[in-house]
């Protein structure tokens, strides 16, 4: 049993990681400052003796807190989120990064940092490998995120260095579930509230691009063994291969709802990346892992919770 500091752990990804951590028997102390986060999300836990929940900012130091390990997740990670306020998002991946890597290194606790895809921005080689050292624009309007994940790798990697801090890195690529926040405009809670309310499907462009799209459980269980194995510091992609145009996914979306929705098309966002797959390699070798779950068995699941929100 250990002692495990989650931060953004009220949110998505983070509160299933929680819920799995409790499961095993460790105890969680949950940081969020509910920017995206719902209390919902962990509300079952909050009379849990092994799970503590500190409402706080990562841009602040937390100074109080002693743990064996730090999963750093807080970050808001939809377009529309980390668009809102993107010094924010700044300062969450530069000054928040500072301070969750100066408290690994005070309490000597190992450190995962929960980097993205997007540090691959636009990719120009397909799939991506760890190797592939990305094609970013530093001035648009996701710059904030993909500049601000990227510079959290290099803390992560100068504390390494520099002071020894113990860390591991994984590329998260996109993942889909139950707890998505109904509102964060990504391209699967959109679609399919959309299809829940026969409304039209909103794709933007001509939907030819493409993502790879991971359940959750299996994207979970991939952070924790990376966490809790000795031999690599990362980076190590992780997220599902299977790759399927936007439009693809909405077709999808509205066979397994039922829906009367028709497809729409807006003008697409600056800088959207055109293709998206994980070359999971690595992940494979070091991590003994692979996903299996598919978007047919996968997309009813999470169909199923936002049908209790709509
Ligand atoms: P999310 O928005 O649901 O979760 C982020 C959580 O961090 C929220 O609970 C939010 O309130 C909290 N938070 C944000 N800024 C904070 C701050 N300054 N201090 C404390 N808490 C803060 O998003 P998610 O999908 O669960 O993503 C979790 C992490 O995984 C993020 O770092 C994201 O960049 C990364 N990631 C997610 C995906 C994905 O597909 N879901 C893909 C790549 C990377
Ligand atoms: N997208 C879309 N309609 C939507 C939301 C998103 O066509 O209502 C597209 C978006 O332009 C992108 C893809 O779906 O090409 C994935 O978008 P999302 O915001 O989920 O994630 P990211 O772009 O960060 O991978």
């Amino acid at each position: 049993m250990k002692t495990i500091l989650v931060t953004g752990g009220a949110g998505f990804l983070g509160s299933h990681l929680v819920d799995r951590l409790i499961d095993r028997g460790d105890s969680v102390i949950c940081v969020d400052n509910f920017f995206t986060g719902q209390k919902k999300n962990i509300e079952h836990l909050l009379d849990h003796d092994r799970f503590t929940l500190r409402e706080h900012d990562i841009i602040d130091p937390l100074l109080d807190v002693e743990v064996e390990q730090v999963y750093n997740l807080a970050c808001p990670a939809s377009p529309i989120h980390y668009q809102l306020n993107p010094i924010r998002t700044v300062k969450a991946n530069t000054i928040g990064m500072i301070n969750m890597l100066g408290l690994a290194k005070r309490t000597g606790a190992r450190l995962l940092q929960a980097s993205t895809s997007e540090v691959y921005g636009d990719p120009e080689v397909h799939p991506q490998p760890e190797s592939y050292v990305g094609h970013v624009n530093t001035l648009g309007p996701r710059a904030c995120y993909d500049e601000g994940k990227r510079v959290a790798e290099t803390l992560c990697m100068d504390y390494h260095r520099s002071n020894g801090v113990d860390i591991r890195i994984v590329r998260i690529f996109n993942t889909y579930g139950p707890r998505m926040h109904p509102e964060d405009g990504r391209v699967v809670s959109n679609f399919v509230i959309q299809a829940l309310r026969d409304e039209p499907i909103s794709i933007y462009g001509d939907g030819s691009q493409t993502r790879s799209f991971c359940y959750v459980d299996e994207l979970v269980d991939a952070m924790i063994r990376m966490m809790d194995q000795e031999e690599h510091i990362g980076p190590v992609n992780i997220g599902n291969p299977d790759e399927f145009t936007i439009k693809e996914l909405a077709e999808k979306i509205i066979d397994l709802t039922g829906s009367k929705s028709k497809l729409t098309y807006a003008d697409l966002p600056k800088d959207d990346p055109k293709q998206r797959q994980p070359d999971i390699t690595l992940a494979k070798k070091v991590l003994g892992w692979e996903p299996s779950i598919t978007l047919a068995e996968g997309l009813p699941k999470t169909i199923e919770y936002f049908h209790t929100l709509v």
